[in-house]
């Protein structure tokens, strides 16, 4: 998806949507997310009850969260707005994943109410979900596998042993244990390692490693696991050169595992869960924004109207987003801009020394992979406002999503009326 050729709209389209909604916005394709789910699905319809639970974090709108239901996903929560969100959506409980850290006890006791799957991140999580909620009937445990999951030739994005979530290995036979004492009665085995993974192997380490983990905690603790959640962390190819991962392969490949560690074993039936939220809406969403400013100092910049407000990645990150002039894709890309945004800090930058065809003021650039974490990560530093999210439907028309966000919300949470305020009451 980073190709320019790739956009599901052109100059001509923006410049008219541009007139009713004013750059910048995001903006998402539902076909396109429709396609993408039902290809993930398909890629795993050999195993009975497979489900992605879409990591509501990603795109946090319900629209998109609508369409993905209606595509068979669920939602991985791991706070009580998001949790309102899938309520709200009509979600039943047994579709909403509870996978959350540090967590408040007001967020298990919604998530107990609701009837979501809760998926504890430690051991000590057991008697504060008890005193605050209850004691399920299904329960899940998070798996870090911490230096068992250092092998030197998988790129593992971060180190399970440094990372602060999830159980030990041990942890887990005395956390099972003690729910099955307290009464739980069906389980399921959860872990998250990964996160923008393009290595197939990375992915498929990961199911192994919990196959056979399931396969112990079974022997031992003399439980049936329901479910295994595989976690999320399938990588898009946010820079040209990068490819997809084959989602049909990676099926075939752990369906191969399966057979031989569950199966074989007397294991089955277990589901297999995911909650992938960035390969289920990334490449599907851009951010369109408009040169409103070029400036030659010793460097050339281009200032857009949009900022990192409304995408932190790549400063937050150094994230590599592709960016496509509109109605130049064709153009030599002869030009060495760094493009910028508004906010006071100087990592406000969708991309440095990139070379780009010359950019004229007024042009249209698209920033690709948006679609994820995109939106969602936005804030209100400097007084910046979050842009208006649009959606292309089925049907080529566009309908505004949410709405962008003006002066008066911002000025929501203040107050003018309190003490501080008193002497200009009058
Ligand atoms: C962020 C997150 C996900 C989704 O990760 P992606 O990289 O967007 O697929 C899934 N599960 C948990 C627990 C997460 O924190």
């Amino acid at each position: 998806m980073n190709d320019d050729k790739d956009l599901f709209f052109s100059r001509n389209e923006i410049q008219k949507m541009s007139k009713k909604f004013p750059t910048p916005f995001h903006i998402y394709d539902e076909k396109g997310i429709r396609q993408n789910a039902r290809r993930l699905f398909r890629a795993f319809d050999w195993v009975k009850g497979f489900k992605n639970y879409f990591a509501v974090k990603a795109c946090p709108n319900p629209y998109i969260m609508k369409l993905l239901k209606e595509e068979g996903c669920g939602a991985d929560c791991s706070s009580l707005p998001e949790l309102m969100l899938s309520e709200r959506i009509g979600l039943p409980g047994s579709e909403i994943m509870f996978t959350s850290n540090d967590t408040p006890a007001a967020e298990f006791k919604k998530a107990f109410d609701l009837g979501a799957i809760i998926n504890l991140d430690d051991i000590t999580m057991i008697p504060f979900l008890e005193e605050n909620a209850g004691i399920p009937e299904l329960i899940s445990f998070r798996y870090n596998p911490g230096p068992l999951r250092r092998t030197a030739d998988v790129n593992v994005i971060g180190n399970p042993e440094e990372s602060k979530y999830g159980l030990t290995r041990e942890q887990l036979f005395q956390a099972y244990k003690t729910m099955k004492t307290k009464g739980s009665k069906r389980f399921g085995l959860h872990t998250m390692i990964v996160s923008n993974e393009l290595n197939r192997n990375a992915l498929l380490e990961t199911a192994n490693m919990l196959f056979d983990l399931i396969s112990d905690l079974s022997a031992k603790l003399k439980i049936h696991f329901e479910f295994v959640n595989l976690g999320g962390g399938i990588g898009i190819p946010y820079r040209p050169e990068q490819k997809a991962v084959d989602l049909e392969a990676l099926g075939r490949s752990i369906r191969s595992a399966y057979t031989e560690k569950i199966e074989n074993r007397g294991l089955a039936p277990l589901k297999i869960f995911m909650e992938n939220g960035r390969v289920m809406t990334g490449p599907f969403g851009y951010l369109v924004t408009k040169a409103i400013h070029e400036k030659h100092i010793y460097k050339e910049y281009i200032g857009v109207d949009a900022c990192m407000a409304n995408l932190m990645r790549p400063g937050m990150y150094k994230a590599y987003h592709h960016i496509t002039v509109l109605g130049k894709e064709k153009e030599k890309k002869d030009h060495k801009y760094d493009i910028v945004g508004s906010l006071c800090e100087n990592n406000d930058k969708f991309a440095i020394d990139r070379m780009l065809p010359k950019i004229e003021m007024g042009d249209f650039l698209a920033i690709h992979n948006a679609g994820a974490h995109g939106h969602a990560m936005g804030f209100n530093y400097n007084g910046k406002l979050r842009s208006a999210e649009l959606l292309k439907r089925g049907d080529g028309t566009i309908e505004m999503i949410r709405r962008a966000e003006t002066p008066q919300d911002y000025f929501t949470t203040l107050d003018f009326k309190g003490s501080a305020f008193k002497d200009m009451s009058s």
